[in-house]
């Protein structure tokens, strides 16, 4: 059995919120560090990719020559969270895909079998706050305190993919949350910080490393 203090998850950090994972991460227990190319990977328990621009972070992927070793990292059986726009990198599949100055529609790692839409709130409000009750979290009757920001969700969700969360949106619950094997991922920001610079909610990050140690 490894000892949680020699556990390192790595953080994708090529565009987004890189440091507030890698605070809440620290905050859990584990080690943790920025990764911007592939020999970063190596040693690594588990991989976070941040929230962020996900056509940005697509284009950066491949210009650090990332994409093989990420997907080969995903596949690996490692534990990897993604939010937000992590959510949409680690999707099987982009409903509304946005397109590069040639009209290629913008790629994703995959791995994961849901159909993202992104920025699906948008209609509704930009970006919001709410409590969203989370499957498998400690102390799951105390619901998520979850930020939104242009944030995508799960329109299809496969048959091997358990949702853990969902929001009500104009009379159909949204899948915002789920999880498969080794792979999590919140439409959401739980590394979002409160005023005091302390995680406001852990506990998405907690399960995360608890999927690294193997735990579940
Ligand atoms: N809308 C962004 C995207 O498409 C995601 C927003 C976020 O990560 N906060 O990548």
């Amino acid at each position: 059995m490894i000892s949680t203090t020699t556990l390192t998850a790595g953080v994708l950090a090529l565009q987004g919120d890189t440091q507030e994972h890698l605070q809440v991460l620290r905050a859990c227990g584990v080690m943790a560090r920025p990764v911007r190319r592939a020999s970063e990977l190596d040693g690594l328990a588990g991989l976070t990719i941040p929230g962020g621009e996900s056509t940005a972070m697509d284009r950066l992927i491949r210009a650090f020559e990332l994409e093989q070793p990420l997907r080969d990292f995903i596949r690996s059986g490692k534990a990897v969270y993604g939010s937000c726009a992590g959510m949409i990198l680690l999707a099987d599949k982009v409903l509304d895909p946005a397109l590069d100055g040639s009209g290629a529609p913008q790629r994703t790692l995959g791995g994961l079998d849901i159909a993202v839409r992104r920025n699906a709130f948008g209609r509704q409000r930009e970006s919001f706050e709410t409590a969203v009750r989370f499957t498998g979290i400690s102390a799951p009757q105390r619901p998520v305190h979850a930020v939104f920001i242009r944030a995508p969700w799960a329109e299809r969700v496969g048959s091997g993919v358990e949702t853990l969360a969902e929001v009500r949106i104009e009379g159909a619950n949204r899948a915002v949350a789920v999880r498969s094997g080794n792979l999590l991922a919140t439409s959401f920001h739980p590394e979002a910080t409160g005023a005091d610079g302390v995680a406001a909610e852990p506990r998405v990050h907690e399960l995360f490393v608890r999927m690294m140690k193997q735990e579940l």
